[in-house]
């Protein structure tokens, strides 16, 4: 996964993003590391939860004709989806940090245990009762047990549905329970923050923007994906030409602008 990023320290320095800017990596730790040509190490914590960032893989391979890439990362994100909402649900509880870490311990390697927890808290909290759609573990069972590779169509097929799902339940939460579905997302983000160097400069960044705006149509959500995608590989060497120019003609240099805003304090 890549994010478009500037440096934090010149950016604290300046006071404003600086010219300089980059496409950086970032892993299963959501962590974006960045080196300047000054020398100055930071880091980027993308904001976006987990599932979000593996819709935004899948969204990508699937664009790029990796067919089975894209639905198995579709099929993950569902699973980190049912995990995330098993969170909101019980935030809303206040339920303590402690006890949720230990009773998630219990289901944490059986997924089907997080859809049972899914499913009774969804009753619970929305008083309705969801009902799953059987045709996504059919095809996520010939794609990742028996290894078969989906064609373009039916791969599609497949991440538009678990894009719906997704979003449905999304927008629901959101609606219902605003509070608790951005606590556990902050909760999430400090506690990674928590875990880097305590000297290390860092900003946040959302990071993912395949998600982002929760279009209704997946065919939206997927062009808008790719045109964003575009503009990120074409951006550094764009505001790089643009700096020149305008350096040239004596006029103050305009900053890059990143999804990203650097912390003062660590
Ligand atoms: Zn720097």
């Amino acid at each position: 996964m890549r994010v478009f990023a500037t440096c934090v320290q010149c950016w604290q320095k300046k006071g404003a993003p600086t010219s300089e800017s980059f496409t950086v990596h970032y892993y299963d730790d959501r962590v974006a590391y960045v080196t300047c040509s000054q020398g100055h190490r930071s880091a980027l914590l993308i904001q976006s939860p987990k599932f979000e960032v593996l819709l935004e893989s899948g969204a990508g391979a699937l664009i790029d004709g990796y067919t089975m890439e894209a639905a198995a990362s579709f099929s993950a994100a569902l699973e980190r989806f049912f995990e995330f909402c098993v969170q909101v649900f019980c935030e809303t509880r206040k339920l303590s940090q402690d006890i949720y870490d230990l009773m998630f311990k219990e289901m944490a390697r059986q997924s089907e245990r997080q859809i049972g927890a899914f499913l009774v808290l969804h009753a619970l909290e929305l008083g309705i009762p969801y009902k799953l759609n059987q045709d996504i573990p059919t095809f996520r069972n010939g794609v990742i047990h028996k290894g078969q590779i989906p064609t373009p169509e039916s791969a599609k097929d497949f991440c538009r549905k678990v894009y719906k799902e997704i979003l449905t339940v999304s927008k629901t939460l959101l609606e219902k329970f605003p509070d608790a579905y951005n606590e556990v997302i902050r909760r999430d983000l400090s506690s990674r923050s928590s875990k880097l160097p305590e000297d290390m400069p860092r900003a946040t960044s959302t990071g993912t923007v395949f998600f982002m705006a929760r279009e209704e149509d997946f065919d939206d959500a997927l062009m808008n994906f790719a045109r964003g995608r575009q503009a990120m590989e074409l951006a550094p060497s764009l505001i790089k030409m643009f700096s020149n120019l305008i350096a040239s003609k004596g006029s103050p240099q305009p900053s890059a602008v990143p999804n990203a805003t650097p912390e003062d304090k660590h």
